[in-house]
């Protein structure tokens, strides 16, 4: 089933397209991102469908949490224990490219700031 907000992650989620995932519970899947931009580059989303950031209601709030929480258990398997960056992008100016919510986790080489 299809419906107007869904995207590529909707078929990540039901397994319609490949992707490489380090991560899966109820709420929340974690892949490895196609394009990355640092050695290890993860992208975690919510099963339920939130374009963004923006639209997330004070109903989301604990799978807001559990998705931070989840990016952090990620990190951790990823052994990335100098640190890492996690970045939500909102929107065209934010730059945004897929309308479904998703936590980038960047790591494995030192972040520059501010970023661009
Ligand atoms: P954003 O620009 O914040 O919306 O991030 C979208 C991310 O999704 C980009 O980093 C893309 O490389 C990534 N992406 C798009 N399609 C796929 C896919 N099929 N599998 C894994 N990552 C993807």
């Amino acid at each position: 089933m299809t419906n107007g907000s869904e995207t590529v992650f909707s078929k990540i989620i039901r397994r319609e397209i490949p992707a490489t995932i380090v991560y899966e519970d109820d709420l929340a899947l974690a892949f490895r991102d196609i394009n990355p931009q640092a050695p290890v580059h993860i992208l975690v989303i919510p099963k339920q469908v939130i374009p963004t950031i923006a639209d997330a209601t004070a109903a989301d709030q604990s799978l807001l949490g559990h998705l931070l929480l989840v990016a952090a258990k990620v990190a951790k398997q990823e052994n990335l224990d100098q640190g890492y960056r996690l970045v939500i992008n909102c929107g065209p100016q934010g730059g945004q490219t897929v309308y479904h919510l998703h936590i980038h986790v960047l790591g494995g080489r030192s972040m520059h700031w501010p970023p661009g």
